[in-house]
């Protein structure tokens, strides 16, 4: 049987606005990779009555209430309280958590104020899941056919809580175990991919494909159920060959989590550096580089040649080619990734001019056309890369991307 969990996040600040629900998105997340259905979310705030009536709606039709929020020392801590009298049980004392939260506030050299025994009251026979990342304990038991967890508020807390406590009690409620492989797309959409699959995907039981539109690209999550870990992923291993054989050449690595990530382990495999000569994304391919561990071994530096002096004088790009073809050039591209090549001593150098808008250049070529080229050995390949009419920001992200999408088709023999 397939479980339906709720979430229930106390809390009159995220009300009011002041933060955002992130609990929510997170623990979506963890549960779906479990194979449970998550059907509401429901948002409550520090009041007796409506957190009551939101439990009473929960239960009816829900067989896994997960909470967030309100376990704490104060006065509008009202969760346990709250949910303990919905579900016909008494909060009792928990001694081994009085010592916990007495020896953390004893190790942090701080007083401990008699409101903090409160978060030592815990529901009647509950299981008490110990918080290592702060002081309110957690706690889960099952009531009236529903299996009740209550987590703490603060995000770290509540997803680590989550990872350690609450999955090993709810993988408990599976039969089986769960496991998932993640195939990661770049350069197409989620609803192309989904149309490509949707045939697969109607056949598929056990295990389920789903896709999931990310700004890294769309993902699809391959997800079985078995006995055991070997026999889910012998179960998975055909489908993703599958759906690799499908998408083709969009499909850029199995459980990674971007372009630049490929592209570092390609290069990495490889032995070889590489140097970017970036106009219109200003220094973002870099950036996305160099946000990886273990960059500093294949990634050289880059030139952000925005102005075409700079181009000209940096890169070596021929100014009778700039007054010629303009900035924005099939041309220009390569003379930029051949000039950064040879000024950074890389393998490999990639460039990107483009219009990244709001408007057209003065030339009027339109917003979002990009040319980004690759240079190596004494090669050179441009690609013209049309965004389209989008916000700035993600013109210079899509091509930025696309630049690090060149570098791995290279590498992987696909140009
Ligand atoms: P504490 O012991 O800190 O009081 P608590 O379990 O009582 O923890 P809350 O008091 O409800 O939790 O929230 C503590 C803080 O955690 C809030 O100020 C807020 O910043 C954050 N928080 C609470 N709920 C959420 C949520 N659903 N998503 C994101 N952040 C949250
Ligand atoms: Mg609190």
């Amino acid at each position: 049987m397939s479980h339906t969990a709720e979430l229930i996040a106390v809390g009159t600040e995220l009300l009011l606005g002041d933060i955002a629900n992130t609990n929510a998105q997170m623990l979506s997340q963890g549960l779906s990779q479990l194979g449970i259905n998550v059907y509401y979310h429901t948002v409550v705030g520090d009041n007796p009555r409506r957190l009551r009536q939101a439990v009473e709606i929960a239960k009816g039709r829900a067989d896994i209430l997960i909470t967030t929020g309100g376990l704490g020392p104060t006065y509008d801590d009202l969760t346990k309280l709250v949910l303990a009298e919905c579900f016909g049980k008494e909060l009792i004392h928990h001694a081994p958590s009085e010592e916990r939260i007495r020896a953390r506030f004893a190790a942090m050299g701080h007083e401990m104020t008699e409101n903090n025994l409160q978060q030592a009251m815990l529901p009647e026979g509950c299981t008490v899941l110990d918080n290592d990342w702060g002081t309110a304990p957690g706690a889960a038991f099952f009531a009236q056919g529903t299996h009740v967890i209550l987590l703490p508020g603060p995000p770290m807390e509540c997803e680590n809580m989550f990872r350690h406590r609450a999955l090993p009690y709810l993988q408990a409620l599976s039969e089986g175990v769960i496991a998932s492989r993640t195939v990661k797309t770049f350069g197409i959409g989620e609803s192309a991919a989904e149309a490509l699959l949707r045939p697969l995907m109607n056949r598929l039981e056990n295990p389920t494909l789903a896709p999931y539109a990310k700004p890294t690209g769309t993902e699809l999550r391959i997800t079985a159920r078995a006995e055991t870990e070997a026999e889910a992923l012998e179960r998975i291993a055909p489908v993703e060959e599958e759906v690799k054989a499908i998408l083709g050449d969009k499909v850029i690595g199995v459980d990674v989590n971007s372009i630049q990530e490929v592209c570092l382990s390609l290069l990495q495999e490889r032995g070889l550096t590489l140097g970017t000569a970036e106009s219109c994304t200003g220094g973002m391919m870099a950036s996305l580089m160099t946000d990886l561990p273990g960059a500093s071994k294949v990634f050289r530096g880059g030139v952000v040649s925005y102005h075409e002096g700079v181009k000209a004088q940096v890169l070596g790009v021929p100014e009778e080619m700039l007054a010629q073809y303009g900035a924005v050039s099939p041309q220009v591209a390569e003379a930029m990734a051949r000039g950064a090549k040879k000024l950074l001593g890389c393998d490999l150098a990639v460039s990107a001019t483009g219009v990244a808008g709001p408007d057209p250049d003065e030339r009027g070529n339109p917003v979002g056309l990009v040319f980004l080229g690759l240079a190596w050995e004494d090669q050179c390949i441009v690609q013209e890369f049309r965004a389209g009419n989008v916000a700035r920001e993600r013109v210079r992200r899509m091509s930025a991307q696309r630049g690090l999408d060149l570098v791995r088709r290279h590498l992987t023999g696909l140009l």
